[in-house]
């Protein structure tokens, strides 16, 4: 396998060594705390490579450095953190790069967990937070700098109004200023985004999402450079994070068919997102790859194709809840990217602080791998109740 081989071909082959394990197509579960050794010199010997041969489980094990690796090439990157979920990774990522007294640039689309871990941790130790309206060009951001400012962290788009962030543009603002960039591309993937590429110095992943694809595992992951990765793993060992063997076994299970899952999800998705611009209960439908999208042009140019997850925004004074009660294929709940489509009434009450509510109430698609047409003729009736 080469870096010109297309994602498909990628998927099937990375993360494998059949040779080791007996020619078995997959790797297996490896669990385990305690790793021995031959003898005393040998066991301090191998503490100069806690990080990347099998150590002390927490650490990792064999499977855990394959799959971390997987994600790295994925990614452009150098190496990767696997951690037991997605805001962990956050977690491990944030406080790689900031101490007390420091200043943070986040995304005001941000996902509601890091702001709370935000607002109700990085606080307590003395980082203060600024969050910036999503979807400006990167010199909106200029004047928000501080000269304590180590971090801006960006969602890209944000995963529930779906704002795109000008992560070039960004990446290189801070970068000029010493100043260290993350960026939540949950939505993308490495598939079609890869924002390493982009200049970003870290990417943090949920793995619960598409890369797990089936609802039954939480995992994340913090995908860095050269420089940057020490930082994560040190970070992550200090925390004391760790991704369970059989959860990991799943997730790369999971990973094989991500190719195939997301075009499909992807392409239903942009479908009912045309067809829902064109109804009249429909204020504005929330999805970077329709045209009339306002960043569509960074959407163009920094992602090769876009996911299932996009909202709508119903018009004014519509009681959304009716809707969403009225949909037959679509289950009522938290979390996305899984094989089954689901629809989530989403209150923006106390999660923006720096840009306009709606007007209308905002409900979340997370498509499935259900037939497109079986989708929207439910939807179709479920609006018939609005
Ligand atoms: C779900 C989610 C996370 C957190 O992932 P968990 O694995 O549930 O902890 C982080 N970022 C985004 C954008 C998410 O949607």
């Amino acid at each position: 396998m080469t870096a010109t081989d297309t994602p498909a071909t990628r998927l099937a082959h990375i993360a494998r060594d059949s040779g080791r394990y007996d020619g078995l197509v997959n790797l297996p579960v490896q669990r385990g705390s305690s790793v021995l050794f031959p003898n005393a010199a040998a066991l301090k010997a191998a503490g100069a490579h806690w990080d990347s041969a099998p150590y002390y489980g927490r650490h990792g094990t064999t499977p855990t450095f394959a799959f971390e690796n997987a994600l790295a090439e994925l990614h452009d990157g150098y190496r990767a953190v696997v951690t037991c979920s997605g805001v962990s990774a956050i977690t491990v990522a944030l406080t790689a790069f900031l101490e007390s007294g420091d200043h943070l640039l986040m995304t005001d689309a941000v996902y509601g967990p890091t702001r709370s871990f935000c607002d109700g941790m990085l606080r307590k130790f003395g980082v203060e937070t600024t969050y910036y309206p999503p979807g400006q060009p990167a010199a909106a951001l200029e004047p928000l700098i501080r000269p304590n400012t180590k971090v801006i962290y960006l969602e890209s788009p944000g995963s529930l109004t779906f704002e795109l962030e000008d992560q070039r543009g960004i990446a290189a603002l801070a970068r000029a200023r010493g100043i260290k960039t993350l960026a939540d591309n949950t939505w993308a993937t490495p598939l079609f985004c890869k924002p390493l590429s982009l200049g970003i110095d870290g990417v943090i992943e949920s793995i619960t999402k598409y890369i797990g694809g089936h609802s039954d595992l939480l995992m994340g992951v913090v995908v860095g450079t050269k420089d940057t990765y020490p930082l994560f793993k040190k970070s992550a060992a200090l925390l004391g994070q760790y991704a369970a063997p059989d959860d990991m076994y799943m997730a790369l299970r999971g990973l094989r068919t991500l190719s195939l899952r997301l075009e499909r999800q992807g392409k239903t998705a942009l479908k009912l997102a045309e067809w829902l611009a064109q109804q009249p209960a429909i204020a504005r439908v929330l999805h970077p790859g329709l045209s009339t999208h306002p960043q569509n042009a960074w959407f163009n140019r920094d992602f090769s194709g876009a996911s299932g997850l996009f909202s709508i925004e119903v018009q004014s004074g519509l009681n959304s809840a009716k809707f969403v009660d009225a949909l037959r294929l679509f289950g009522i709940g938290y979390s996305w990217g899984g094989f089954e489509s689901l629809a989530l009434p989403v209150a923006l009450q106390g999660q923006r602080t720096r840009s306009a509510l709606p007007a209308g109430d905002i409900v979340r698609f997370s498509i499935g791998l259900e037939d497109a047409g079986d989708l929207q003729s439910d939807i179709a009736q479920a609006l018939g109740k609005l």
